[in-house]
């Protein structure tokens, strides 16, 4: 089973570059089973996205998919309408919801594109749509068994957990501790699963004053439920639109202090389940505990295009740490697999010249970079996994000797 986060933020997309590494769109997960049945679970602006990548991945082939919803609130539906396989002739989806009439269920969903707020109706989409209502029981799936559990949350909401190919993977997000029932059956629903994603939106702090009722988590009660229920990975998730990565950074960390097989949900980031470190050491998975240095220095990016050519762009990268590392860069790097990061540190820096460190990476999520914060002509982040360290050996020199540039001297004071 192979999950991929495509929208992970809470309540509205933010769409800002404080927030660029962990991504701005709402909920959107998409899980393949071995057999390549599609599901997806909710529709927020991540499915956007998706659906861009399913058209590349299927061509003409028809795409049928299994969307499961786990309630109605905007940031849960709204990328129905910019999904583009729903307008496709030949595509087959069938929407699940949990007690909610199948013709309830298409009048919620086919609402929010009735004039006046959306200009196309649903009936203009070419894809055949069904609707269906889950009752408590599981369903089988081309071999999946799919349960959902209610939560906590202003006008409800379910957990989903997904049983195929060995694997266990659950979704509790949009959910307050505190309600006896809905804390039993969070549990129940996550007992011994590979990952469960968990909403983590709020502090403790938050809870206990002025976000009390609103309808969500905190990663502490994620822990507390991971280490209960033997779950193996916990991926924080639905983080609040004020939180930036680097609060998001410490959330997890904070996570990760106590139950090391936590990790925060990141657009574009996949894994595939049951993770092979399990049980052991959480260094395979995706984490961030450890330390991201925030800084800017030169970055050259190169790859192999189709026709085999070698193309280099430059740019600036802005945070890096040991797994991972964010630049911009002036064009797209449309590269299929892995590309060449050199990070260079210039004299300024080193007092040697500059020195560059060459690495293998692969890119996961791309978004325009405002032309704002003095970026320039560099118009394109990317956040790129690094895959491994070339030989760097102790660094060595690339242009030994040149400048150092006339710079003012330091005056010891007396
Ligand atoms: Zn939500
Ligand atoms: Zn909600």
């Amino acid at each position: 089973m192979r999950i991929k986060f495509w929208g992970v933020r809470g309540s509205t997309p933010t769409p800002e570059q404080r927030n660029a590494r962990y991504g701005g769109n709402t909920p959107c997960i998409e899980v393949r089973l071995a057999n390549n049945t599609l599901l997806v679970l909710d529709c927020g602006s991540g499915m956007r996205p998706l659906g861009k990548s399913l058209l590349r991945e299927f061509g003409d082939r028809p795409i049928s998919g299994y969307v499961f919803l786990t309630h109605f609130h905007w940031d849960h539906i709204q990328g129905i309408p910019f999904f583009l396989p729903l307008y496709r002739k030949g595509n087959t989806f069938l929407f699940h919801s949990v007690k909610r009439k199948g013709s309830e269920l298409q009048a919620t969903i086919e609402g929010q594109m009735t004039n006046p707020y959306f200009p196309v109706d649903m009936e203009a989409m070419g894809s055949t749509r069904h609707f269906l209502n889950l009752e408590e029981r599981p369903i089988n799936i081309n071999g999946a068994i799919i349960r959902s559990a209610p939560l906590n949350h202003p006008q409800g909401c379910v957990a989903y957990r997904i049983e195929a190919d060995g694997a266990v993977f659950v979704l509790a997000t949009d959910t307050e501790p505190g309600s006896r029932e809905h804390d039993l059956s969070v549990r129940e629903i996550a007992r011994d699963a590979d990952l469960l994603v968990y909403d983590s939106q709020y502090t403790p702090e938050q809870l206990r004053r002025d976000k009390k009722g609103w309808g969500h988590s905190c990663w502490q009660e994620g822990v507390r439920i991971a280490r209960e229920c033997g779950v193996k990975a916990l991926a924080l998730f639905h983080h609040d639109p004020d939180g930036d990565d680097i609060f998001l950074d410490s959330l997890v960390e904070g996570a990760r202090s106590e139950f090391s097989n936590a990790f925060g949900s990141q657009e574009g980031l996949e894994l595939e389940l049951p993770m092979p470190s399990q049980g052991g050491s959480a260094k395979d998975i995706p984490a961030r505990n450890e330390h991201r240095y925030v800084l800017e220095v030169p970055i050259k990016v190169r790859w192999v295009d189709k026709k085999g050519k070698q193309i280099i762009t430059e740019g600036k990268a802005r945070n890096v740490s040991h797994s991972g590392v964010y630049f911009v860069v002036h064009e797209d790097v449309c590269s299929d697999g892995p590309v060449d990061l050199d990070i260079v540190l210039p004299d300024e820096i080193t007092h040697k010249g500059d020195m560059a460190f060459r690495f293998l990476a692969e890119p996961i999520r791309k978004l325009d970079a405002p032309q704002t914060e003095g970026a320039g002509t560099l118009s394109m982040g990317i956040a790129a996994r690094i895959l491994k360290a070339h030989d760097n050996k102790p660094a060595e020199p690339v242009r030994k000797g040149a400048k150092p540039a006339k710079r003012p001297r330091a005056v010891r004071a007396k």
